[in-house]
């Protein structure tokens, strides 16, 4: 194929329709009939990533193996598709207008005026081509962050009713994600919104080719064809999506309501085979009918918005179907645990999963429950700052340092079992400065780590500043707490763990970030298979 096709996602009425999820289900039918197709998010806000955002305001942060720190909704593509995304496949406005102050500063356009169009919008219509133009791709589907008749929005919407123009109606196509609400007093599903909706785009000059619409009830023959008639779109791509009971049967809903074909059709593709889902129906079989169940803590502090271990909970579902178990993740916040009620707290639980995070806050109730963990043999994983944690909790309480800490925490403390690295030193920008993507680490054998990965060579991917003090890693390792990963350039202490446990690891890196549905993450799944283990003595 030597036209890259693009396929452009809005979305109308309110936020949080689930585009990402819409765009990751129709990506993974093409690449099922063939089709080697991405997704790129385009966010409407001025930070140049996200990775300066609180996770309160936006949910995690994601990273890609090339070290972008990007929107959550990648990591949904990557877990659809099983094909890792990189720096090009999120933009934000800050990202483009930084590029375009910076050409002009360079001199790029003497003379000129610099304007929203056409500078910002050229800017925006090459990002948008650029997967497109490696010639990786068959078809690139382009998310536009936010909803349309957004301020913040303009630019994107103008830039794809541009590339529409230039690329021609054969070769780019709208959908347009859109909620049809219930009135249960009325009992009715009201269409007024999304006709609104689609008036907005087309004011801005887009006409939707494809209606996909959130509901809750099924929408009727009638209301498609009222749908179809009032949104100027063709019946057949009036798309229906119910809710579901998880994202993961998404795909095969789309595909009984033939977005897909909708979808080939306009772009004038052929259909193919129909899509191969065998590997991914096998994992829903799993998912739906577990044989055991389990219960595990994460303990962190943002615990409020499941947005914020987006990939955390996702690599449960992962790991969980592939042991054949329900994992309830049971969030507990750890600024609330202390040493009266961390029994109480606790008791339930069949695993401890220790999660990442920044600043003080919440640090000695999950030191607390690491120590906790390691004393009641309860199978535990610590990720990132979990790892760093387990390092401290160790310290204090076997090798007797009291006053241990990371100097992220106690910059005075006498016992940096953890401290700032190196590199990060003279490191004064905060955005896109931290130790980021996929970085090599060297497995021992004869441990737990490589009983796990089955290799001595893996590659994680890493968002962090602080590392594992090797000043004192031979005493720590004396003691019990071994060093199982280091990374083979620097160094680096990736992977601590207990041999007298039945299952404690920490780690540096972020092993959900790897997860996939067809890939499902070693370190989660022998977890979930250790938990189940030990419940059951
Ligand atoms: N705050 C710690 C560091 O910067 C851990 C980071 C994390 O958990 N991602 O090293």
């Amino acid at each position: 194929m030597n036209q890259t096709k693009y396929i452009f996602v809005t979305g109308g009425v309110t936020s949080s329709l689930g585009k990402g999820i819409i765009a990751a289900s129709l990506a993974k039918l093409l690449q099922g009939r063939g089709y080697r197709t991405t997704i790129q998010k385009f966010d409407p806000y001025l930070n140049v990533d996200p990775g300066t955002l609180n996770p309160y305001e936006h949910g995690e942060c994601y990273v890609t193996d090339d070290g972008a720190e990007t929107d959550l909704d990648l990591g949904h593509y990557e877990r659809f598709l099983n094909v890792p995304t990189s720096q090009a496949n999120n933009v934000t406005t800050g990202r483009i207008y930084l590029s375009v102050i910076e050409k002009e500063r360079r001199g790029e356009f003497l003379g000129k005026t610099v304007q929203v169009v056409p500078h910002i919008t050229n800017e925006i219509k090459e990002r948008m081509q650029l997967l497109g133009k490696s010639g990786d791709f068959d078809i690139v589907i382009t998310e536009i962050g936010g909803t349309v008749g957004d301020i913040e929005s303009l630019p994107y919407i103008e830039s794809v009713r541009q590339l529409v123009w230039d690329l021609g109606e054969n070769n780019a196509i709208v959908i347009h994600l859109t909620l049809i609400p219930y009135l249960a007093a009325a009992g009715e599903l009201k269409t007024k919104p999304t006709q609104h909706s689609v008036k907005t785009l087309m004011e801005s000059g887009i006409k939707a080719d494809i209606l996909v619409c959130r509901t809750e009830h099924q929408i009727s023959q009638e209301i498609r064809n009222k749908l179809a008639l009032f949104c100027n779109v063709k019946k057949e791509a009036v798309i229906q999506s119910i809710d579901a009971s998880t994202i993961y049967e998404v795909p095969n809903l789309m595909l009984e309501e033939g977005l897909d074909v909708v979808a080939l059709k306009k772009l004038d593709l052929p259909k193919k085979a129909a899509p191969d889902l065998k590997n991914w129906n096998t994992f829903l079989r799993r998912l739906k009918n577990p044989k055991h169940t389990i219960n595990i803590g994460l303990i962190g502090k943002y615990v409020e918005m499941q947005d914020c271990y987006k990939s955390i909970l996702e690599a449960f579902i992962h790991a969980g179907a592939a042991n054949e178990t329900k994992v309830n993740v049971i969030s507990i916040h750890s600024e609330y645990i202390d040493l009266e009620n961390i029994k109480e707290k606790l008791k339930d639980l069949d695993g401890i999963l220790v999660a990442p995070g920044f600043g003080e806050r919440g640090i000695e109730g999950k030191i607390e429950a690491i120590h906790y963990a390691r004393e009641n043999k309860v199978p535990f994983l610590g990720i990132c700052l979990g790892m760093q944690m387990a390092t401290i909790e160790y310290s204090r309480n076997v090798l007797g340092y009291a006053d241990a800490n990371s100097t992220e925490m106690n910059p005075d403390t006498t016992n940096p079992v953890v401290n700032l690295m190196e590199d990060q030193k003279t490191v004064t920008d905060k955005g896109g400065t931290m130790r980021l993507g996929a970085w090599k680490c060297e497995i021992k054998p004869d441990t737990l780590a490589y009983r796990i990965y089955g290799k001595t060579t893996i590659s994680e991917r890493h968002r962090h500043r602080y590392e594992f003090n090797s000043h004192y890693l031979a005493e720590l390792e004396k003691a019990g707490l071994k060093a199982s990963g280091v990374n083979p350039e620097t160094g680096l202490v990736e992977i601590v763990e207990l041999e007298d446990h039945p299952f404690y690891i920490g780690v540096q890196y972020h092993p959900e970030y790897k997860s996939t549905v067809e890939n499902p993450h070693p370190l989660f799944v022998n977890f979930v298979a250790a938990v189940v283990k030990a419940k059951k003595k």
